[in-house]
C-alpha cells in the first residue's frame, strides 16, 4: 500500500473513530464535543495534532467499564495489567477486536519471519497479561503451530524447544537470556531455531547482542501495551532497524512529555496512539508513556510503514540520581557494551537517606571491573553509581513475566544479598 493510499484509509477510518466516540458520549466524545468537533467529517489526519489526549488516568478513573464504546455485553475478552504502582489497568475487545489482535500478531510473526508450518514456542506468560494470548492467537491466525508454555519452569522449557524444534521463540528479552543460560547448562543443540520475537520491555542493541549469543536466533524486537491492543502494535523486521509500525490500525505520533506538542521524525518523544479501528475501547490520541523516536524513511525490507526506534524507556521509569536523569535501558547499554560483566544485572536505587544513592549489581566475566565500569557510567551518562560484583549466577534472573530491573531499598535489610 503506498503512503498516500494509506493516509486516504487512515482518515476514512478516523472519521468513524471520532463518530463512534461522539456518539459513545464517553469522556472522550465529550472532549470531543468540548474542542468543538460535531462529527467525523470535522476531522483531518493533519488535525488529529489539536484533538485531546486520552491518558492511563482515564483508564483508571472509568475503571473498570466506563469508557467502553460497545455495550457490555458485546466484550468477547478483558485483559490488563496489575500495574506500575498497583493500579489495575483494564482493557476489552469485542470479537472483532479479538480478530484484528490475531492478524496484527501475525502479521508480527511473518515481519519477523515466521510463516505458517512454523514451529512458535511461546513462553510469554498467560493471563490477564496480552503476551500470551495475544502471540497465540497470532500463531493461529498465520497457520503455524503454536506451544504454549508461558513463563517459568525452565528446564521444560529447553526440552520442548529441542523436541519440537521450534524455530520461532516468543518471551520478554530477559527470560530468552535465561533461557540461553538454561541451554548451555543443558548441553542441548537447537538446530531449528532461527527467530526471536523478544517484547514486553525495553531493551538495548547490546543486550540483542548478548542474546544472540546464548541463541541461535536472530533477535527482533516486537512492541505493544494493552491498552492500544497487546502485542502487534510494532514489529522489527529482519533489517533490524526499527520497529515498523501497523499504521493502518494504530496511527501513531510522538510528542514532547512534558509540553504534548509534536516533535520531529528523529527527536525522542512520548508515543501517542489512536486506534481508528478498535470497537470496545477506542482511544483517541493515547499517551503511552513511552519513549522513542519515529523514521519515516524507506526500510531495506520494502515496507512503507512508518518505524519507530526501540523504546528508550518509559517516562514513569526514569531514574533521577544526584541530579541525573536516566532510563535502566541506557545503563543496560553501558554495562553490556563493555563486554566486561555477564549481561545479567539490577539497579538499586538506596533511598535510606535524602540523596539517593544507585547501586548497580552485575556478575563479572572476569577481573575486576567496578572501577572501569563506574568510570564508563559515569563517561557515557554523566551518572554517579556504585558498581557491585556479585558471584556468578546471584543476580536474580527473570523467569516468569518482565524483568525487574529497578529494585528500591526502602529501609531495612538489603534487597540483594552482598550490598551495603
Ligand atoms: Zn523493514
Amino acid at each position: 500500500m503506498s503512503p498516500d493510499e494509506r493516509a486516504a484509509l487512515q482518515r476514512h477510518r478516523l472519521w468513524g473513530l471520532v463518530d463512534r466516540l461522539l456518539a459513545a458520549d464517553g469522556v472522550q466524545g465529550r472532549r470531543l464535543k468540548e474542542a468543538g468537533v460535531g462529527g467525523g467529517s470535522d476531522v483531518t489526519l493533519a488535525g488529529l495534532r489539536g484533538l485531546p489526549f486520552t491518558t492511563k488516568q482515564d483508564l483508571w478513573d472509568n475503571y473498570p467499564f466506563g469508557m467502553l464504546a460497545v455495550p457490555r455485553d458485546q466484550v468477547a475478552a478483558v485483559h490488563g495489567s496489575s500495574g506500575t504502582r498497583g493500579r489495575p489497568t483494564l482493557v476489552a475487545y469485542t470479537r472483532a477486536d479479538l480478530d484484528l489482535w490475531a492478524a496484527m500478531c501475525a502479521r508480527s510473526l511473518s515481519c519477523a519471519g515466521a510463516s505458517p508450518g512454523s514451529v512458535v514456542h511461546n513462553a510469554y506468560g498467560y493471563g490477564l497479561f496480552t503476551g500470551g494470548i495475544g502471540i497465540h492467537q497470532g500463531a493461529v491466525a498465520l497457520g503455524a503451530t503454536v506451544v504454549p508454555m508461558s513463563g517459568g519452569m525452565t528446564d521444560r522449557q529447553v526440552r520442548m524447544l529441542a523436541d519440537l524444534r521450534a524455530d520461532v521463540l516468543t518471551c520478554t528479552p530477559a527470560y530468552a537470556l535465561r533461557l540461553g543460560e538454561a541451554v548451555a547448562e543443558a548441553g542441548v543443540e537447537l538446530p531449528a531455531l532461527k527467530a526471536g520475537l523478544f517484547g514486553a520491555e525495553p531493551w538495548s542493541e547490546e543486550l540483542r547482542a548478548a542474546i544472540e549469543d546464548v541463541l541461535p536466533v536472530k533477535a527482533m524486537d516486537i512492541y505493544g501495551l494493552s491498552e492500544v491492543i497487546g502485542p502487534g502494535v510494532a514489529t522489527e523486521c529482519l533489517e533490524q532497524d526499527g520497529l515498523h509500525v501497523n499504521e493502518d490500525h494504530f496511527i501513531v505520533e510522538a510528542v514532547d512529555p512534558s509540553s504534548g506538542v509534536p516533535v520531529e521524525d528523529g527527536t525522542p518523544g512520548e508515543l501517542v496512539f489512536t486506534t481508528p479501528t478498535k470497537q470496545a475501547l477506542p482511544l483517541l490520541r493515547y499517551r503511552t508513556g513511552d519513549i522513542a523516536s519515529l523514521n519515516r524513511g524507506e526500510c531495506d525490507c520494502g515496507r512503507t510503514l512508518v518505524r519507530m526506534s526501540k523504546v528508550l524507556g518509559r517516562a514513569d521509569d526514569m531514574l533521577v540520581v544526584k541530579g541525573v536523569n536516566v532510563y535502566p535501558s541506557e545503563v543496560e547499554r553501558v554495562l553490556l557494551g563493555s563486554g566486561l560483566v555477564r549481561p545479567h544485572y539490577q539497579l538499586v536505587v538506596d533511598r535510606r537517606t535524602p540523596a539517593a544513592r544507585l547501586l548497580v549489581a552485575c556478575e563479572a566475566l572476569s577481573g575486576d571491573p567496578r572501577a572501569e565500569l563506574a568510570h564508563r557510567l559515569h563517561e557515557s551518562l554523566g551518572l554517579t553509581a556504585e558498581v557491585v560484583v556479585l558471584p556468578a549466577g546471584t543476580v536474580p534472573r527473570t523467569e516468569v513475566g518482565k524483568a525487574v530491573r529497578v529494585v528500591s531499598w526502602e529501609d531495612g535489610g538489603p534487597p540483594l544479598p552482598g550490598l551495603s
